[in-house]
C-alpha cells in the first residue's frame, strides 16, 4: 500500500471533527455526479448527503426521501416562506431546494455535508458560507455528455435539449467554483474528490481552535521555563 492509499483509509489530518464542512458539488446534467455521490457515501463514513426538496415528478426508480423529497408547488412555496430552505433555485421548469435543518444538524455532528445542487444555488451558498467548498464535475467531452443523457433513457429529446442549453449557460459560470474535476473514471474520481475535500480541513482558517491550543501551550511552556 502506498502512502496515498494509506491516507485514504483514514482521515489524513490530525484534527478533531468539531464541526463539519459544507461541500457543494455541481456539474452538467449527465456529468455522472449522482453516481459519484453514491460512491463517496459508500466508501467513507464522515460524509452526509443532503436530500433536496423538489417540485419535479419522480423518475422511474426514484424513491421519496432517498433521491428527493417530492413536494407540491404549494408546499415548496410554504417552505420558502417559513425559511426552511438554505437555498433554492428554479431549474428547467421545476423548483429545487436544500432543507436547512438536516444540514445544520449534520455539520454540528462533525459530518462534512454534501449538497449536490446546480449553479445558482451553489453561488447562494458561497455568499452565505464563504468557507464552503465548491466543486464542479464535468465529463471529459461534450460528446460523452450527450451520450450519457441519451443513455439515461428517461428524458425526452426536448428535455435533453433544454439540459444542454442549460449546460452551455453553466459553462460560463464555472470560474466561481473552487475546483473542477473531470469524471472519466468513477473510482478514481471518487478518491480524488475525497482527498480534495479532506485537504480542506488542513486550511488554517478551519483550524482556529487547534491553533489557539498550540499558542496557549507555547505561552504556558515559555512562562514555565522563565520561572
Ligand atoms: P435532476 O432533475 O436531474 O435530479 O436535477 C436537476 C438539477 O437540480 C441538478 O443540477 C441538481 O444538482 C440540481 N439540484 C438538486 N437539488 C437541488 C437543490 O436543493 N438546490 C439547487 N439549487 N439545485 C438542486
Amino acid at each position: 500500500m502506498n502512502d496515498r492509499e494509506d491516507m485514504e483509509r483514514t482521515e489524513h489530518h490530525p484534527f478533531e471533527r468539531n464541526k463539519g464542512m459544507l461541500v457543494v458539488i455541481s456539474g452538467f446534467s449527465g456529468s455522472g455526479k449522482g453516481t459519484l455521490m453514491k460512491q463517496l457515501m459508500e466508501n467513507y463514513d464522515y460524509y452526509s448527503l443532503s436530500i433536496s426538496a423538489t417540485t419535479r415528478a419522480p423518475r422511474p426508480g426514484e424513491q421519496e426521501g432517498r433521491e428527493y423529497f417530492f413536494v407540491s408547488r404549494e408546499r415548496f412555496m410554504e417552505m420558502i416562506q417559513n425559511d426552511e430552505l438554505l437555498e433554492y433555485a428554479k431549474y428547467v421548469d421545476n423548483y429545487y431546494g436544500t432543507p436547512r435543518s438536516y444540514v445544520e444538524q449534520e455539520m454540528a455532528r462533525g459530518k462534512d455535508v454534501i449538497l449536490e445542487i446546480e449553479m445558482q444555488g451553489a453561488l447562494k451558498i458561497k455568499a452565505k458560507y464563504p468557507e464552503s467548498v465548491l466543486v464542479f464535475i464535468t465529463p471529459p467531452t461534450v460528446e460523452e455528455l450527450i451520450a450519457r443523457l441519451r443513455k439515461r433513457g428517461t428524458e425526452t429529446e426536448d428535455v435533453i435539449r433544454k439540459r444542454l442549453e442549460k449546460a452551455a449557460m453553466e459553462a460560463e459560470g464555472i470560474e466561481a467554483y473552487d475546483y473542477i474535476l473531470v469524471n472519466d473514471n468513477l473510482d478514481k474520481t471518487a478518491k480524488h474528490l475525497n482527498y480534495l475535500i479532506q485537504d480542506q480541513h488542513m486550511r488554517v482558517r478551519s483550524q482556529i481552535a487547534f491553533l489557539e491550543r498550540i499558542r496557549k501551550e507555547l505561552r504556558v511552556n515559555y512562562a514555565y521555563m522563565n520561572q
